[in-house]
């Protein structure tokens, strides 16, 4: 499994890790296949409070019981809750959820009312306490992040956002943002949730001539920047399999172009942030 630099927190995370939205729908198969995941080196596992009210945050505890080490460990803090109090009373009882000491990266799930400042001094004071290694953002655009920089220079791990064949809106701007500054690319939702256009002809070729899978050749497209890592969920083993066996793939610059025809960045869209 290809490992990459994570923005300039100073660690290496695998370019395909283990999204957990919904699987407490079906723990037992959830918790299995987080642990297999973790056995074919996806062990960058992305949960958050909000994730089935809290039992999504235990199943993983329990999948990574015995294991802490091996894995990085991403949990969000919902906005509601992103005072500077409120983050720290979320941190503590994610940290319970999940039968650890700290969190390898602590991230606002999304834009806040609660001031940005009092946020990151909330996870600053969480980082100094031993609770959490890195924070940063998820679904910010462009104007968000600069003010998250302004606030925390150089302290901004990452900025988690959508990316999948069907919804590049990030490459117009935020993915070049992130890497000016440093700042790794998380990309949730790399299968559209389910929306995956598996009959493409293109990525069909592509992964014949390749020997891979048509979504191992998308994961692989949209992790080609190395700022970017991603972070499909599944609950079958046989999609874990799939989704680890990207690991070490790479498309090349013909390949890379193809896919590009075949599903459009677009124009970027009048008034909608550049998420
Ligand atoms: P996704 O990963 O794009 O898609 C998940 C769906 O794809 C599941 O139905 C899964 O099936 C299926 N799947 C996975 N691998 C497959 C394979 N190899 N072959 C066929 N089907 C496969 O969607 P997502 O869960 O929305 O996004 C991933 C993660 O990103 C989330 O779980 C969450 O951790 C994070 N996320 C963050 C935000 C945010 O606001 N920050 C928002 C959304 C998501 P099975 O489960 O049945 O295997």
């Amino acid at each position: 499994m290809e490992l990459r630099d994570f923005g300039t927190a100073g660690v290496q995370v695998p370019v395909i890790g283990q999204g957990t939205w919904n699987m407490e729908r079906d723990r037992r198969r959830a918790i299995a296949a987080l642990r297999r995941g973790i056995d074919l080196g996806m062990t960058h596992i992305d949960t958050a409070e909000m994730y089935g009210g809290g039992g999504v945050e235990e199943l993983v505890g329990e999948a990574i019981a015995g294991r802490r080490e091996e894995v990085f460990l991403a949990s969000k803090v919902l906005p509601s809750n992103a005072s500077r109090r409120g983050t720290i009373q979320s941190c503590e009882r994610t940290l319970r959820r999940l039968q650890t000491d700290w969190l390898d990266l602590y991230l606002l799930h999304w834009t806040s009312q609660h001031p940005l400042e009092d946020t990151i001094a909330a996870f600053e004071e969480l980082e100094q306490a031993g609770k959490l290694r890195a924070f940063g953002v998820s679904n910010f655009d462009v104007d968000e992040m600069r003010r998250a920089v302004a606030v925390a220079p150089g302290r901004i791990a990452c900025n988690q956002v959508l990316y999948h064949l069907g919804e590049r809106t990030i490459e117009h701007a935020v993915i070049s943002f992130c890497e000016r500054y440093g700042i790794a690319v998380v990309a949730y939702s790399p299968f559209g949730q389910g929306d995956f256009p598996s009959t493409s002809p293109v990525l069909e070729e592509i992964a014949h001539a390749r020997g891979l899978t048509p979504r191992q050749v998308a994961l692989r497209f949209l992790v080609r920047r190395g700022s970017v890592v991603t972070i499909p969920k599944a609950v079958r083993i046989e999609h874990v399999e799939e989704n680890a066996g990207a690991g070490d793939a790479v498309l090349s610059d013909d390949e890379v172009a193809r896919i590009d025809v075949a599903f459009p960045l677009g124009l970027p869209r009048r008034g909608v942030p550049l998420l």
